[in-house]
């Protein structure tokens, strides 16, 4: 079984960003970049396949600019046996990503797509499941745990997959068809730490690169963004000296009892 998986580059999430002052967007010069964290959560899961003889390969996916190459490397360092960048500087928006990974998905013909549930930078949340409905495959979103077939209650070798899924309140376990879609949840495993040995090795692996118009696909916006904006700040919190004068102002000024 082949499993693809997408990462994406993304401010670090330690990085506190700060809006352009045109409001056009989020200002990413000497930013520190890294992979976005629900992605090394799936290279993690696609990798944790291959060791325990689920998987035969695991190819990692990147849409962006050609640093997005730095990011390919680090899924190689956690495992991915090869990767794929799809270079452009063009704005990327989901649906543009998903058509992308459809293009490379045709090629590649993998049985398992694992992704992200949201870029921390977008907070779009939507690739997965664009991808889903362009593919036409079944989907599980938000996965923290995945289990391949393995011929009992699940069905054939890699025919299908039970996946346990994050809901409101509690967990539904679903079984899917593959080829399928996945996306990751934050507790579906803690991705490895990258060694120095590990590193090494992946320079060693090959990254294709390959351009939009060799995939067909026009990846240009279709949503114009009118303006980002910071969030209001925080007005400064005051000390109470005690419970009763708590107690008051939560009546009396913030009325919440
Ligand atoms: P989003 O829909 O933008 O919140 O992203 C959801 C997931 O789609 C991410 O966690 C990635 O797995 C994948 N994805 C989004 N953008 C890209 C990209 N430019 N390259 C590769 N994967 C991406």
């Amino acid at each position: 079984m082949k499993v693809l998986t997408a990462v994406k580059r993304v401010v670090d999430y330690n990085v506190k960003v700060r809006v352009k002052a045109d409001q056009s967007g989020v200002d990413i010069g000497n930013v520190k970049m890294s992979m976005n964290p629900f992605d090394e959560i799936a290279t993690e899961a696609a990798t944790r396949l291959k060791e325990a003889g689920k998987a035969s390969e695991v190819v990692a996916v990147s849409c962006g600019v050609p640093q997005s190459q730095e990011t390919l490397r680090t899924a190689l360092a956690i495992g991915a046996d090869r990767g794929v960048l799809v270079e452009t500087d063009a704005e990327l928006q989901p649906l543009a990503v998903a058509k992308l990974l459809k293009a490379v998905i045709d090629r590649e013909q993998p049985q398992l797509v694992i992704l992200g549930k949201q870029a921390i930078d977008d907070d779009a949340g939507q690739t997965g499941q664009l991808l889903a409905a362009l593919l036409d495959w079944p989907q599980a979103t938000f996965a923290s745990d995945i289990e391949i077939g393995d011929g009992s209650a699940t069905g054939s070798a890699t025919g299908s997959g039970t996946i346990t899924r994050e809901v409101d309140g509690g967990l539904e376990v679903i079984t899917i068809r593959l080829p399928a879609i996945v996306t990751t949840d934050l507790r579906l495993n803690e991705p490895r730490y990258v060694t120095l040995p590990n590193i090494m090795k992946a320079k060693k692996k090959p990254i294709d690169v390959l351009k939009p118009a060799d995939l067909g696909v026009d990846p240009s916006p279709r949503l114009k963004t009118l303006k980002v904006v910071e969030p209001a700040a925080r007005k400064a919190g005051v000390i109470v000296p005690d419970v009763a004068t708590l107690l008051q102002k939560l009546k009396s000024e913030a009325k919440v009892i």
